[in-house]
This record gives structure tokens, C-alpha cells and sequence, in this order.
């Protein structure tokens, strides 16, 4: 647990510290310190981090020299002050009459008290674990602190907050678009053609920033959900769980949201379907590059890949029917899917298109269509063509992409086979 919170009337002597051993983020004793290596201000690691990782703060700066942000330890004598406080337990307004060292602090707040209490996440005192249903039951008692949007900056009632932020989000999106609009007018007006970029990737880019939109508020104040157990997903994501574990995870969040399974399977599966891709193309240009070095073993390879590719694919229709192959292909993306920890969960509760559980239906089985029609027509171009002449073919391609296109690698460092025949 990650406590800290020490303000200067917990402190028993707190002649011995001075301002710089207050936090300047949370403006508390530091807890758990360390600084910054250029210009030595301590923080508190839980402050420095909550601090590095907003995406308000202009990247990985120092919050105090602006400078981007090295850690170093903090100097032994901060440690050994430290040290030598007398602090009150923080449950003393329930009781406990306490003091303790700095260093036996945390143990007897989270474990040894007789006073066992909590911090409660949605007002954010400290509440006896004793009393937690009273503290929940009883309105008077909690009042959930305001979520701040950080789409206007303002701080708003929390049960308010979910159609204000989808108002706000709407409205940033659709500034973000129009200006978008406006300079690509603009551009071809004064026929800018360098400036302009396509309106495809301008779009691409605007989908991109609205996901950064959105990962934004999560950091800053979290969404509230509706989501049946996205917070055990989120614990997942933040503890770098083990892959199975994950999908665990994933798995019981989506059967726990049954109504909304089909738009997860969906969503997901597009995601796994793009994340899948996106290995397929890296894997094939490293590959490919590899290639490059000695063109006597890449040609071998590039030959035997398209053999092995071109002829495999045809064992697979041989023995394999097409419907098993939609399913582990379905089931493969899917699982990519989910296991992919960047898929923005938030966003499902504010896309329009998680309203739609029938058309997403009806889309997923398009896709199982379309897929089927693919593997038709594959197995009708296998029956005409004969597979050398594919091997063939995709042998040239890939021959194409290893020696006709211009990698920027070449330009820094020269090849092999240009230092082997100047040497020779
Ligand atoms: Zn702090
Ligand atoms: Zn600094
Ligand atoms: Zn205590
Ligand atoms: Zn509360
Ligand atoms: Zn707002």
C-alpha cells in the first residue's frame, strides 16, 4: 500500500525537518523518496510518478527544473532524518494512540493497528474497515469528491460527470475534425501540395488522438463505468500480469458484461485482426532485411519460404475444411485481441457503436461470410493454377520488396557486399 500523506501535525518532532522534506507535489512529508538528478529536489516516488506519466506535463520532465526527469537516490542524510521522526498513526482519530519511527510506520498502519482502516475511493478519507458498509450506506457520510473532465478543465459532480464528459468528448472531437477540414481547404487553395497530407491519414491520426483523448481522462480522474469488473482489468494492465492470467481476465470481464459479449468479441476481433497484421508485416521485414546482408542465403531463403508458404497453404485446404479454419482463425484473433493491454476498454462505453449489440451481430457474421467467399475463391485458383507458378510469384514479390525497395538502413551504414568487393 502506498500510504504516505504525512502532513506537519503527525509529526511528533518536526523541529527536525525543514520545507525540504515536504513533498512539493502532495505537500506531505516525503514518503518512499527520490530525486531528480539535475538540480537534486526529492519528491515522493508515488508524487514523481503520478507526475511523469500525465500526459498534461509536456513529457518526462522534472516538475521543479523542467529538465527531462533522471532519477538518482536522494542523499543519505534525507534518509537518516527520516529516520529519526516520531510520527502518530494515522488511525489516531479512531484510537490509536501510537507513535511510531518513520520505518515502522507502514507496518503497523497496514498490518499491526488496532485500528484497521482504508482509504475509501470514492470520497477519499480514511474510513475503519469495521465501518465500511455504514460509510457506503449512509449519503451523508460519503460524498464522492468531483471527477475533474480534462477536455474543459473543470471539476464536476460525479453522477453528472459520465454525460457531461461524452458532451465535452463529442465537442473536442468534432473541433478536432473541423479544423482538420479547414486547413485541407486551405491548402489546396493555395495548392500547398508539401504541407497537405492525405485525408485518410489525417482522419487516421484524429482516431488516434481521440483514443489519446480518452487515455488522458483515465489518468487524470477515471471514468465512471458501468462495466461489470473493468477495474479488475485495469489492476491486470497496471500489475503486468502473465499472458494467460490476462486473458484470464479478459474472459471473465466479457462473460461478466454478457449482453455486451457480442460487441466485445467484435471489437476485439478487429483489434486482434489489425494487432495480427501488424506482427505478420514486422516479422516478414526483419526477415526480409536479413535478406539483404547475404544474397546468395537470402534468395535460398526467399525461394524456400514461397515454396514451403505457397505448398502448405495447399496441404491445409487438403486436409482442413473451411469451417474449422474460419473458427481457429476467429478464435486465434480473438485471443490476440485479447490479450492486446493497449485496446482502450473506456471506449466501449462511448462508442455509439456499443449501443448496437444486433449490428454488431450481424457485422461479425459478414465478416465469417466474407471469409468463407476467400476461401472459395482460393480453392478454385488452387485448382487452376498450378502452385509452382504461385510459388512462383510470391518468391518475385518478396525478391521485389528485398532488393528493389530503398531501405533507410542503407543509407547510414554501407551493405557487406559493397565492403566484401571493395576489399577483394
Ligand atoms: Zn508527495
Ligand atoms: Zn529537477
Ligand atoms: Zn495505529
Ligand atoms: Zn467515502
Ligand atoms: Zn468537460
Amino acid at each position: 500500500m502506498e500510504e504516505g500523506n504525512i502532513g506537519r501535525d503527525r509529526i511528533v518532532n518536526e523541529h527536525l525537518v525543514d520545507e525540504d522534506y515536504f513533498c512539493t507535489i502532495c505537500c506531505c512529508l516525503l514518503w518512499k523518496p527520490c530525486a531528480c538528478s539535475k538540480c537534486h529536489h526529492d519528491f515522493c516516488q508515488n508524487c514523481l510518478h503520478t507526475w511523469l506519466e500525465n500526459p498534461n506535463n509536456n513529457g518526462k520532465r522534472c516538475p521543479l527544473c523542467r529538465q527531462p526527469f533522471e532519477e538518482e537516490p536522494c542523499s543519505s542524510q534525507i534518509y537518516s532524518t527520516l529516520d529519526h521522526l516520531n510520527i502518530y498513526c494515522r488511525n489516531s482519530k479512531f484510537g490509536c494512540k501510537q507513535i511510531l519511527h518513520y520505518n515502522s510506520l507502514e507496518l503497523h498502519e497496514t498490518v499491526d493497528c488496532e485500528y484497521p482502516s482504508e482509504r475509501c475511493s470514492e470520497c477519499d478519507q480514511l474510513i475503519l474497515i469495521s465501518k465500511r458498509d455504514e460509510h457506503y450506506e449512509i449519503p451523508e457520510l460519503c460524498t464522492p469528491r468531483p471527477v475533474k473532465c480534462t477536455s474543459c478543465q473543470t471539476y464536476i459532480e460525479k453522477v453528472l460527470f459520465k454525460d457531461h464528459f461524452l458532451k465535452c468528448f463529442e465537442n473536442r472531437i468534432a473541433a478536432m475534425f473541423k479544423k482538420t477540414f479547414e486547413t485541407n481547404n486551405v491548402q489546396t487553395i493555395t495548392h500547398d501540395e508539401q504541407v497537405a497530407r492525405p485525408i485518410w491519414l489525417q482522419t487516421f491520426h484524429n482516431g488516434l488522438n481521440t483514443l489519446n483523448f480518452l487515455k488522458e481522462q483515465q489518468q487524470f480522474s477515471p471514468i465512471p463505468t458501468n462495466m461489470i469488473g473493468l477495474d479488475a482489468v485495469r489492476q491486470a494492465r497496471e500489475q503486468q500480469c502473465g499472458f494467460f492470467y490476462y486473458i484470464f481476465v479478459m474472459l471473465r470481464f466479457i462473460l461478466a458484461n454478457s449482453s455486451k459479449a457480442p460487441v466485445f468479441i467484435f471489437a476485439l476481433s478487429v483489434a486482434g485482426l489489425v494487432r495480427l497484421a501488424y506482427l505478420i508485416f514486422s516479422v516478414h521485414r526483419i526477415l526480409i532485411r536479413q535478406t539483404d546482408a547475404h544474397i546468395d542465403r537470402g534468395c535460398c531463403f526467399i525461394m524456400l519460404f514461397s515454396y514451403i508458404l505457397i505448398n502448405g497453404i495447399l496441404l491445409l485446404f487438403r486436409f482442413v475444411p473451411d469451417s474449422l479454419i474460419i473458427f481457429l482463425f476467429a478464435l486465434v484473433i480473438f485471443l490476440v485481441g485479447c490479450a492486446d493491454r493497449t485496446v482502450p476498454m473506456e471506449l466501449f462505453e462511448f462508442h455509439p457503436g456499443f449501443q448496437m449489440t444486433k449490428i454488431n451481430i450481424v457485422f461479425y457474421f459478414c465478416v465469417l461470410l466474407i471469409m468463407k467467399t476467400v476461401l472459395l475463391f482460393c480453392r478454385f485458383y488452387y485448382s487452376c493454377i498450378p502452385t509452382y507458378v504461385t510459388a512462383g510469384g510470391v518468391a518475385w514479390i518478396n525478391f521485389f520488396l528485398a532488393y528493389h525497395t530503398k531501405h533507410p538502413r542503407q543509407n547510414n551504414t554501407p551493405s557487406p557486399i559493397v565492403q566484401t568487393t571493395t576489399t577483394t
